[in-house]
C-alpha cells in the first residue's frame, strides 16, 4: 500500500507548512499508515503550478499498480473544482485510491455510503463557490468603471484614441476626429431634415468626403450603425448593464439632434417587423436539443377541429437523419414539473441542517482566506521596502533616474494589482455565504417561481437558469440539473443523507429513470 500526503503550502508561512505535514503524518499513522508517506506540497498562490502538481499525483495513482492512500488536510485543500474531484471519483470507484480528509474526518473508498459521498460534495461546492464569487467580483469591478463613466469599447467613426502605453494597449485619451469628426455631425443633421434615405445620405457623405479609418468608401450599414450609435451624445450602451453615460468620450451632436433622427428613421419604417410577431414558447428557442441529432427542438401551435389549442414539439431535422416526432408540449413539462415539486418537499429539518453545514464549512473557508489575504499583505509590504530602498538609492546617485523611474513604475504596478487581488478576497469571503443560503430558497420555491412567471420567455429563463443538458430521446425529456440544485434535490429525495455533525461534495448529475 502506497501513502501519499498532500499538503497546500504558502510560501510566506513556513511554519504552518510543516505544521500541516506533520498533522498529516501523525494522521496517517493513527490510521495504521506507518510507512514513509511521499509528500505532495501545492503553492497557495500559483494556480497553473498547482494544476501541474495535482496531475502528477493523478497521474501517480493511475500508474500505480497497488491502492494508493492519499491524506488531504481539508476537501478545499484537494480540489476547487469539479472537474478534479470527477478524476478522484473515477479513480476511487475503481479502487485505485481511497482519501483521508483530516479536517472533515472523512475516509473516501471504493466502498463509500452515499451520506459520505454528500460530504464531499458539499466541501467541493463550498470552495467552488469561493473561486465562482472570485470571477464574480472581477465583473463587478468591470461593472463600477463603467459606472463612474469609463467607455472601453471600440470607437466609431468621428473619434480617435490616443494610446497612452502601446505595449499595455491602454487607451489614454479619446480626441474627435479631426478629419471625419464634423462629417459625422453633418451626417446627423442632413438626416434630420427628412429629406434622405439611408442610401441618399451615403451617397451625400461620400461626396463630402466620409471614408472610413480604412480609408475605405463607407457602406449602407456604417451609416445605418452610425445614426443608431448614442456614443456620439455620450451614452454608452452595454449588453450587460444596459446604457450608461460616458465621461470620457466628447460629445459629437446634441441628444436632442439624435432623437429627431430617430423619429425621422420611425417613420420611415412602414410595417413592423415579423420578429416581434414571432411566438415564444417555453420550451423553445433552443432550450432543447435533440439527443440523436443535436439539432434544435422547435414548436408550433396547433388548432384541432374542435377549436382547442395545443402546442407541440419535434426535432428540427436540420441535418436531415432524423424524423420529426411530433411530441405535446405538456408532455415535456409534466417531468420538470415532478422535479420542481420534489424541491417543495424539502423539511425544515432538512434546511436547517444545510444551513449549519454551510456556517460550519465556512471556518474552512475564512482561514484559507486569512491565510491569503496574509500573503497578499506581506507581499505588499515586500514591494514596498523595496521601492522605499530604491529612492534611496537614487537619492544615494548609486542609480540613474532612468532606472530609477523605470523600477519605479514596476512595483507601483504590482502595488496596485494586488490591492485589486485583495479587495477581491475581501469582497468573496462575505459573500459566498449568502450565495448558498439564496440556492436554498430559490429550491424550495421553485414551483412558485416556475408558476409565477406569466411570459414563456421568463420561464425558459428559469428553467435554463437550473437544468443542465435537456435532451430529448425519441419522445422522451431528459435533463439533469445545474450544480448545486442536483444536490439539494437528492437531499430533498433521502433527508438521511445528511450528517447531523459532519460537513461537507463531487458532481452528482440527477437522472432519475422515473422522471424521464
Ligand atoms: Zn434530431
Amino acid at each position: 500500500m502506497k501513502t501519499i500526503i498532500l499538503a497546500r503550502v504558502s510560501t510566506e508561512d513556513q511554519d504552518s507548512n510543516s505544521a500541516q505535514v506533520t498533522r498529516l503524518k501523525d494522521f496517517a499513522t493513527s490510521k495504521g499508515f506507518a510507512d514513509k508517506p511521499k509528500i505532495y506540497e501545492i503553492e497557495e498562490s500559483s494556480s497553473k503550478a498547482n494544476r501541474e502538481k495535482l496531475q502528477e499525483v493523478i497521474e501517480y495513482i493511475k500508474k500505480s499498480k497497488e491502492k494508493v492512500s492519499l491524506f488531504v488536510d481539508t476537501i478545499d485543500r484537494l480540489q476547487r473544482s469539479f472537474r478534479e474531484s470527477v478524476v478522484f471519483d473515477d479513480l476511487r470507484k475503481a479502487g485505485k485510491v481511497e482519501i483521508f480528509f483530516f479536517r472533515e474526518n472523512l475516509h473516501l473508498h471504493q466502498k463509500s455510503n452515499s451520506a459520505d459521498l454528500i460530504r464531499w460534495d458539499m466541501g467541493v461546492m463550498f470552495a467552488r463557490s469561493y473561486v465562482l464569487q472570485l470571477s464574480d467580483n472581477v465583473k463587478r469591478r468591470f461593472e463600477q468603471m463603467r459606472r463612474e463613466g469609463h467607455y472601453f469599447g471600440p470607437l466609431p467613426l468621428g473619434y480617435l484614441g490616443v494610446a497612452e502605453d502601446e505595449k499595455k494597449r491602454l487607451r489614454g485619451e479619446i480626441l474627435i476626429d479631426p478629419i471625419r469628426g464634423h462629417l459625422i455631425q453633418k451626417m446627423f443633421e442632413l438626416y434630420a431634415t427628412g429629406n434622405y434615405s439611408i442610401t441618399t445620405l451615403r451617397n451625400e457623405m461620400i461626396k463630402l468626403g466620409l471614408r472610413t479609418h480604412k480609408d475605405k468608401l463607407p457602406v449602407r450599414s456604417i451609416i445605418d450603425g452610425t445614426l443608431k450609435n448614442t456614443l456620439y451624445f455620450g451614452l454608452a450602451q452595454s449588453e450587460q448593464y444596459g446604457p450608461y453615460e460616458v465621461e470620457n468620450v466628447p460629445r459629437l451632436i446634441s441628444k436632442d439632434l439624435f432623437d429627431r433622427c430617430m423619429e425621422i428613421r420611425l417613420k420611415r419604417k412602414k410595417t413592423p417587423s415579423k420578429a416581434n410577431l414571432k411566438k415564444e414558447y417555453i420550451l423553445g428557442d433552443g432550450l432543447l436539443k435533440c439527443k440523436k441529432c443535436g439539432c434544435s427542438i422547435s414548436f408550433e401551435t396547433k388548432t384541432k377541429p374542435s377549436g382547442k389549442v395545443y402546442i407541440i414539439g419535434a426535432c428540427t431535422n436540420a441535418k436531415g437523419m432524423c424524423k420529426k416526432e411530433y411530441v405535446n408540449e405538456n408532455d415535456f413539462l409534466k417531468p420538470i414539473y415532478k422535479v420542481l415539486d420534489k424541491f417543495e418537499t424539502i423539511t425544515e429539518d432538512v434546511q436547517n441542517d444545510l444551513l449549519a453545514e454551510i456556517r460550519k464549512h465556512s471556518d474552512s473557508e475564512i482561514e484559507f482566506h486569512q491565510i491569503q489575504i496574509n500573503r497578499i499583505r506581506k507581499q505588499y509590504q515586500d514591494i514596498k521596502d523595496k521601492d522605499d530602498r530604491l529612492l534611496d538609492a537614487f537619492l544615494d546617485q548609486s542609480i540613474t533616474k532612468d532606472i530609477y523611474d523605470k523600477k519605479h513604475q514596476e512595483y507601483a504596478d504590482k502595488l496596485q494589482l494586488l490591492n485589486i487581488e485583495l479587495e477581491e478576497h475581501t469582497d468573496a469571503n462575505s459573500e459566498y455565504q449568502t450565495t448558498l443560503v439564496t440556492v436554498l430558497s430559490v429550491a424550495k420555491r421553485a414551483r412558485s417561481i416556475f408558476d409565477g412567471c406569466s411570459e414563456p420567455m421568463q420561464k425558459r429563463a428559469f428553467l435554463k437558469f437550473i437544468l443542465q443538458n435537456p435532451v430529448v430521446n425519441g419522445k422522451k425529456l431528459e435533463f439533469s440539473m445545474v450544480s448545486p440544485y442536483n444536490l439539494v434535490l437528492e437531499l430533498a429525495d433521502s433527508p438521511d443523507l445528511l450528517p447531523r455533525q459532519g460537513s461537507n461534495l463531487r458532481q452528482i448529475d440527477y437522472i432519475d429513470p422515473k422522471i424521464t
